[in-house]
């Protein structure tokens, strides 16, 4: 059985897909990296020679040893793979790695970073950055610290690819990624979505590596530039600006501006959150069991400091409608479907389970209605409310957005520090986390 096709990455295309023996390689010692044909964990004159024997019949290369030795993945074996493994052995393993280096296992992925006689080996995943003394010698790597010792052999694949294969079995393959250390703090890693119209591209970012919706790539961020290389040989080159925790935009080298959010999406017994923050809309409803049965305490007061602030600007503010429950809302929204039909009641009221009341994180103020838009009371509010924790939930000309009209009565509690990055974003909370309030049905 011989390895045909096999769809990868660019950037590891001409190494094995993930660190395992070639398929049929049935010994202990099977050959397992490209070109290291008798699998003796070396790439080196005595592979020349096997390679030089098959190529004048003189010798006949199982399975595994057959895909060890294609070492450009063509489905051949030939003197083109010959001149490959020369190059390999003459032209790279003198060379100990240096730099920050990609290091693939069927684990996950870690950063290598060799500078000399040390190495720090960072984990993609977790960010957890381990220091060794580094010590090369041949093709033999030795990485030491107080908890212990890891060796392995280092196979030069090529001119930024090699891969450290050990005794056991087991290894990675590695690609050379910079000639830096990585800031891993700096990393983008999380759920980034950049929408545009109704199309979404979502970027998922894990360290330094990612996919644009399902197409990978690894970045590189020198500053505030940023270099995407795409699984497909494509670069494209960003400019990026940090707009606030959530959010950033990238100017790419076209012209064109993205907007990024990132976008935590989590469900925790039945209640949706997005990053963190209980969200209640026409996507995202609410069970009938959840029932704080009251406005939360930290809503309330921060109404109260609200309502004595604007009392000393002589405006008078209260609360009109505070905590629904769900039975109340239902009640409520078949009233009025009753009398103005499903549809109408749609655009004013919410069903069951979807009304923000629910939470107790929302108010309605003074009047709910649009009598109230025309007091100076809702113009302070709509000024002022961030200074308290409170957004307008419901902004002017984002109905489509919000799923409902403008009501410069209602206002949500986010927290000040979230509450002002909203209100500073000019954004409805929708739009803030790209998010859709929108009924199934
Ligand atoms: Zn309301």
């Amino acid at each position: 059985m011989r390895i045909h096709g096999l769809i990868l990455p660019a950037v590891i295309a001409a190494l094995p897909l993930s660190y395992s023996p070639v398929a049929g390689g049935k010994t202990a010692s099977a050959p397992y990296v490209k070109g290291d044909l008798n699998g003796d964990l070396s790439l080196d004159q005595n592979d020349i020679v096997m390679f030089n024997s098959y190529l004048r019949g003189k010798l006949s290369l199982t399975d595994a040893q057959f895909t060890a030795a294609d070492i450009n993945s063509d489905g051949r074996t030939d003197i083109y793979d010959l001149m490959r493994l020369k190059k390999n052995i003459y032209t790279y393993s003198a060379k100990p790695p240096e730099g920050t280096w990609l290091a693939y296992s069927s684990s996950g992925t870690d950063y290598y970073y060799f500078s000399g006689e040390k190495c720090t080996v960072t984990s993609q995943k977790t960010g957890a950055v381990s220091s060794y003394d580094c010590n090369i010698s041949g093709n033999s790597l030795t990485l030491k610290n107080s908890s212990g010792e890891k060796t392995g052999n280092i196979l030069r694949t090529g001119s930024k690819s090699f891969t450290l294969a050990r005794a056991d079995g087991s290894g990675e393959n590695f690609v050379y990624y910079d000639s830096s250390a990585i800031d891993y703090s700096k990393l983008l890693t999380g759920d980034y979505y950049a929408k545009n119209g109704s199309s979404t591209r979502a970027f998922n970012i894990r360290g330094v590596s990612g996919t644009v919706n399902g197409k990978p790539f690894t970045y590189k961020m020198k500053g505030s530039d940023l270099e995407f290389d795409f699984s497909d040989g494509t670069t494209l080159t960003a400019k990026m600006t940090r707009v606030d925790s959530m959010h950033f935009d990238l100017k790419w080298s076209s012209g064109i501006t993205e907007r990024f959010t990132l976008r935590n999406i989590t469900v925790k017994n039945g209640i949706t959150y997005v990053n963190g923050v209980l969200i209640a809309n026409k996507s995202y409803s609410l069970p009938s069991s959840y029932n704080p049965g009251a406005i939360l305490p930290e809503a309330l007061s921060s109404f109260y400091t609200m309502q004595a602030d604007a009392a000393k600007a002589g405006l008078n503010l209260w609360i009109t409608s505070g905590y629904r429950s769900y039975s109340y809302q239902a009640q409520l929204y078949n009233s009025y479907a009753a009398r103005d039909g499903y549809a109408k009641a749609d655009t004013y009221s919410a069903r069951p389970g979807y009304s923000e009341h629910q939470t107790g994180l929302a108010m309605d103020i003074n009047v709910a209605g649009d009598q109230f838009g025309l007091t100076p009371e809702s113009k302070w509010l709509a000024a002022n409310c961030y200074k308290y924790g409170f957004v307008i939930r419901y902004m002017n000309g984002k109905q489509n957005i919000t799923g409902y009209k403008y009501e410069p009565w209602h206002v949500r509690y986010l927290g000040k520090d979230l509450a002002k990055e909203v209100y500073d974003s000019g954004l409805c909370l929708e739009e803030f986390f790209c998010i859709d309030s929108k009924y199934k049905n």
